[in-house]
């Protein structure tokens, strides 16, 4: 019998919710390139309720002690004294999700001598040493489509929310203002602007699907090209450096992993490389962005705003810049795990465990690194190395327990 160690986020500071804002979530019937949504036997919990928080486990508790199997579930992950370093020892399964990674260093996993499978419940395992990974032979997998849509949509919300100013708008609107001019004076309309997205994925494609009506010009960079006829129905312009999109952008969205091609990616140069008053927005990962750069280039007035909801390391530190920068729309790393997304994942990351306790193939779609290599998406989208240098920093991450103000 296997040992599954859990890493989630805290359940709610006033408890698990007694009700829902809504009765259920959509059934959807696949994705929308038409692959299938997870297949796991069975579910153990109610999709649109919260999974993802400890007391949730992801709707994993009663299969896997029905199994026989020991499953621990903790928020506490960093530091050496975290039950996650603790347990982490003889654990056969780590599971993880992004919002709230367990970075899995090169010194974790050689602690970890029975570790087979790091399993990620969303996408983006980045926070494992993939390098590692690879060289112990570790299976990584995440749960590819299952909050791409999720993201896209949090995207589109979150670049119309920096170029008509709507926050600092809504904060007058609540403070009992009135002051049009002050919240007008930084808001303008999307249509005619160009965007750009670095990458094309599951992600960087729906966003561009879903900013087509605003009419704006469109554009992207990846390393393979788009087919031809999707270029033409979308109207997108492809670029052939991220340095070439970037200076003909009014907004740029970032939409890749996280690996050592894209780690620091936009640092100072990059930065400076974009138009003045160009807006930025990353909910792919907080490192692909330099955290001083970008606050120097809102400071400065080089970037009219930045958004996400990605940081490095995760939690980020009280004292990190982008809570105080001018002009920012951030949040915790949320745009993933809406209730409709977590109840993907945890079908999906009951998949990828029914198909490793039983000895069948995990969907290559999901498989990041296997056999010593990468391997599936991980072939596709990643490259080799290690990317989780600095998460130590998490540990100094000490919790808010007040509920913000409504
Ligand atoms: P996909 O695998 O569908 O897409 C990733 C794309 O990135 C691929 O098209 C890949 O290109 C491209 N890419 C990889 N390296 C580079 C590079 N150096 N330069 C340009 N493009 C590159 O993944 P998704 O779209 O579903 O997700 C993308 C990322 O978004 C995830 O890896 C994760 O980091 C982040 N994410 C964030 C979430 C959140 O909650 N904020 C939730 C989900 C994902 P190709 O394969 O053509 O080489």
């Amino acid at each position: 019998m296997a040992k599954i160690l859990c890493v989630l986020y805290d359940d709610p500071i006033d408890g698990m919710p007694l009700r829902y804002a809504r009765d259920d979530i959509p059934k959807l019937r696949e994705y929308p390139d038409g692959t299938p949504l997870p297949t796991p036997k069975a579910i153990d919990f109610t999709p649109g309720q919260l999974l993802g928080c400890v007391s949730g486990a992801l709707g994993l508790r009663d299969y896997l002690e029905d199994n026989g199997h020991t499953f621990i579930v903790t928020s506490d992950k960093d530091g050496p004294d975290s039950v996650f370093e603790r347990e982490l020892v003889d654990a056969d399964v780590v599971i993880s999700q992004p919002f709230w990674p367990a970075y899995l260093t090169a010194e974790r996993i050689a602690k970890a001598k029975n570790l087979k499978l790091a399993l990620t419940a969303g996408i983006g395992s980045d926070h494992v040493d993939l390098q590692a990974a690879i060289d112990r032979g570790i299976t990584v997998a995440e749960v590819t489509y299952c909050n791409s849509i999720s993201v896209a949509e949090h995207v589109v919300m979150m670049i119309l929310s920096l170029v008509r100013n709507y926050l600092p708008s809504h904060d007058w609107a609540r403070n009992g203002g009135w002051n049009i001019a002050d919240c007008v004076e930084r808001s303008y309309d999307v249509e005619g602007m160009h965007v750009g997205t670095v990458a094309a994925g599951r992600i960087g494609h729906a966003v561009l699907r879903r900013l087509k009506p605003f009419d704006m010009h469109l554009h992207y960079f990846d390393r393979h090209r788009l087919p031809d006829q999707d270029e033409l129905d979308l109207g997108v312009t492809w670029h052939d450096s991220v340095v070439e999109m970037i200076s003909v952008c009014d907004v740029v969205t970032i939409n890749c992993p996280l690996h050592p091609e894209t780690d620091n990616l936009f640092d100072a140069a990059m930065i400076a490389k974009m138009k003045r008053g160009a807006y930025l927005v990353n909910t792919a990962r907080g490192k692909i962005v330099n955290r001083e750069a970008v606050a120097a280039a809102l400071a400065s007035g080089h970037l009219a705003g930045y958004a996400g909801d990605v940081w490095f390391p995760q939690p980020a530190p009280r004292d990190h810049p982008w809570r105080t920068m001018p002009h920012e729309g951030m949040t915790p790393h949320i745009s993933g795990s809406s209730l409709s997304a977590q109840a993907r994942y945890a079908a999906g990351t009951r998949e990828i465990l029914e198909c490793f306790f039983e000895g069948r193939p995990i969907r290559d779609e999901y498989l990041i690194v296997q056999g010593g290599a990468l391997a599936g998406t991980g072939a596709h989208s990643y490259s080799e190395g290690d990317a989780t240098k600095g998460s130590e920093e998490a540990e100094k991450f000490k919790p808010k327990l007040e509920i913000p103000a409504q």
